[in-house]
């Protein structure tokens, strides 16, 4: 391994920050890259957050991660704000331009990438059913329509939240956005091109949840994917595969979040397979 001695500092700032496991997989792009690079998990709880931003740029550090319960609030501490962060109103990655800290969101970016390249599907055009109106389904959301989706309808449990993220898309993207409360099992409609599972029902330690809707008028191209990565194999998506629906898995979003962090990072390509591996044994899937 290198000396440490004038490696390039990125990380994630977060609490808990532990068992975060973007860490594995960027550094194990590094190493793949020949990168003198280094990735640190630093817990930070809430009220140290601006001290901690101020260490960020003290230590010249090339780029950050935010995660729980950083991500709206590291927002006062930037330069500036990609405008895709800006409408999802968060941030989870941090890249530097010269001095200036500029606030970047790639949740939702790295969904993109899977639907293009593990999906072969291109989501202009589409028409999107997504459940939830959390963090992850506003940075899916987001994206998706401003990648050019025709229609996307929003189905969500609480309705003051999901009305809200419909209003902040239709103000800031082309597409067209309509709300749905959830109530009993939601029948996801026949023109329905994409379903995106966004809410954190089936994540670990909840391996037996299934959110409640009904596959039954699904068309045959319709792709079923689910945000949640652990485990990669939902309940959800073992019904669609049984149906022989085709399905996205949340560690496919996972990896290219990371990969496209690495990217607007290092400038760098990133070496997406070495990435995928080093993150699926980091999770033991
Ligand atoms: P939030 O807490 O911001 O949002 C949670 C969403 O889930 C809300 O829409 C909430 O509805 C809904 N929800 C939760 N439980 C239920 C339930 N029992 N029935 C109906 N709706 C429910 O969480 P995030 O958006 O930050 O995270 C959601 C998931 O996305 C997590 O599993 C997380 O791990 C995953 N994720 C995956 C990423 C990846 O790279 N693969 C990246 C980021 C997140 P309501 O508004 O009614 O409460």
């Amino acid at each position: 391994m290198a000396a440490n001695y004038q490696a390039e500092l990125v990380g994630v700032l977060g609490r808990p920050v532990a068992e975060n496991p973007t860490g594995v997989m960027q550094e194990a792009a590094f190493a793949a890259a020949g990168l003198n690079w280094r990735y640190l998990n630093i817990e930070v709880p809430p009220e140290r957050l601006a001290d901690a931003m101020i260490g960020v740029r003290a230590f010249g550090m090339r780029g950050i991660n935010l995660t729980i319960p950083h991500k709206v609030a590291v927002m006062q501490y930037l330069d500036a704000i990609a405008p895709d962060a800006a409408v999802i109103g968060a941030v989870n990655t941090v890249r530097r331009e010269g001095e200036r800290l500029i606030g970047e969101n790639t949740d939702g970016k790295g969904f993109l990438r899977g639907v293009r390249q593990d999906a072969g599907v291109d989501p202009a055009g589409k028409r999107v059913v997504i459940l939830g109106a959390g963090g992850a389904a506003r940075a899916v959301a987001t994206e998706l329509a401003l990648a050019g989706a025709a229609q996307i309808t929003v189905i969500n449990r609480t309705p003051e939240r999901g009305e809200g993220m419909v209003a902040d898309l239709r103000a800031n993207t082309p597409a067209a956005v309509r709300f749905e409360v959830w109530r009993g099992v939601y029948r996801v409609p026949a023109d329905t091109d994409i379903l995106v599972q966004a809410t954190s029902i089936g994540l670990y330690p909840d391996v037996d949840g299934m959110p409640a809707v009904a596959l039954d008028d699904a068309p045959a191209h319709m792709l079923v994917s689910d945000v949640v990565f652990n485990p990669p194999e939902t309940r959800l998506l073992a019904a669609a595969r049984a149906r022989g629906l085709p399905t996205l898995d949340g560690l496919s979003m996972l990896v290219y979040q990371g990969a496209i962090g690495f990217e607007m990072w290092t400038g760098e390509k990133a070496p997406e397979a070495v990435m995928k591996k080093a993150l699926a044994e980091a999770l033991g899937v």
